[in-house]
């Protein structure tokens, strides 16, 4: 098998936007999808459970070693954009906020909301990442996909995958995305949408804490209510657990004020739900992925 490369004994930290996270036995950071399959079908021939990180950026990764391959997608990010249909073809590694800005400089309509997403294509599907009344599935034509127990690699529809809030199939599934079709609005006014996709990320800057390492949304928000406002209204807003504090600034968002551990803040995480069932009667649940846990 050509083109595997990888390094060994990688700190996970550097990936993470939270700055939390082990050491990966295995580590590559493919530059394209025929690097990226390849990787996978190592770890399948040689029996290695293989991870895939995007940005890291809604990830918790134990302070452990982890064994077998880790693999960032990150570098895999080509995008191809086609202004008259509005067709956006993206591998998994692309970034939100990056597309989000050429949607907008191409006159493509409907992706103002994703510029203040840290995340991945691969990432953002999985999580079906959005805002507001957004989604991403609402734009998304198919995804190409890769099953790691069989090693085909094949496309499938948005009618065939079962997206709900904050939920993908890909949570669970043995299957890994390696590029995706998206599809916008053509023809919109490129003045408009330049200004709208600055004003949504200043927004966002406002009131979330972009400052400080964090991995967005800590919990899903409870039918009819914000997790955010529950945590608030119990006072939580500042409490700490070693170097992992709820931000001042957002309830559902916990930062690294520097040197925060994978377990101060799975504790934090512990508290906060303790609290709001307690007082509240509703049990968060947590919409950041674990890795490297023995959580459900
Ligand atoms: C400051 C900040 C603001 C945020 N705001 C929002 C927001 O407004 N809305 C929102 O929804 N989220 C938000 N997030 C969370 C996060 O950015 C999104 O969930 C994002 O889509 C995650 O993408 P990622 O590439 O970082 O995925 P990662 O965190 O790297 O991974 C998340 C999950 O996706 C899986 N995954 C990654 N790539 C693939 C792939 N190619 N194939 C299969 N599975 C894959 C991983 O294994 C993991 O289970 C925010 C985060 C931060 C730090």
């Amino acid at each position: 098998m050509n083109n595997i490369n990888f390094e060994k004994k990688i700190l996970l930290s550097k990936y993470t936007t939270i700055k939390v996270g082990g050491f990966a036995e295995y580590f590559s950071k493919p530059n394209n999808k025929g690097e990226f399959i390849n990787l996978i079908k190592w770890s399948h021939f040689n029996n290695q459970e293989c991870r895939i990180i995007g940005a890291g950026s809604n990830l918790l990764i134990n302070n452990i070693f982890l064994k077998g391959l880790t693999i960032c997608t990150k570098t895999m990010r080509s995008i191809k954009i086609n202004s008259n249909t509005g067709i956006v073809e993206a591998e998994a590694g692309a970034l939100l906020p990056t597309i989000s800005n050429m949607l907008a400089k191409n006159g493509l309509q409907g992706g103002e909301w994703t510029v203040g997403i840290p995340g991945t294509v691969g990432g953002a599907i999985c999580m079906n990442a959005g805002s507001g009344k957004f989604s991403l599935d609402q734009n998304l034509l198919s995804v190409q996909v890769i099953n790691t127990k069989t090693l085909e690699t094949y496309e499938i529809q948005k009618k065939d995958i079962d997206f709900q809030y904050r939920y993908s199939p890909f949570q669970q599934n043995n299957l890994i995305i390696i590029s995706a079709k998206l599809l916008f609005e053509p023809k919109g006014n490129i003045q408009k949408l330049l200004e709208t996709t600055k004003n949504n990320l200043k927004k966002k800057k406002e009131t979330q804490p972009y400052d400080l390492p964090s991995f967005g949304s800590v919990f899903k928000n409870p039918i009819n209510n914000y997790a955010g406002k529950l945590i608030e209204e119990l006072g939580l807003k500042g409490f700490k657990i070693g170097d992992a504090e709820i931000s001042t600034k957002h309830g559902n968002f916990i930062v690294n004020n520097s040197s925060a551990n994978s377990q101060e803040i799975l504790d934090l995480i512990t508290v906060i739900q303790q609290k709001v069932l307690q007082k509240k009667g509703i049990f968060l649940q947590p919409e950041v992925r674990m890795m490297g846990f023995d959580y459900p």
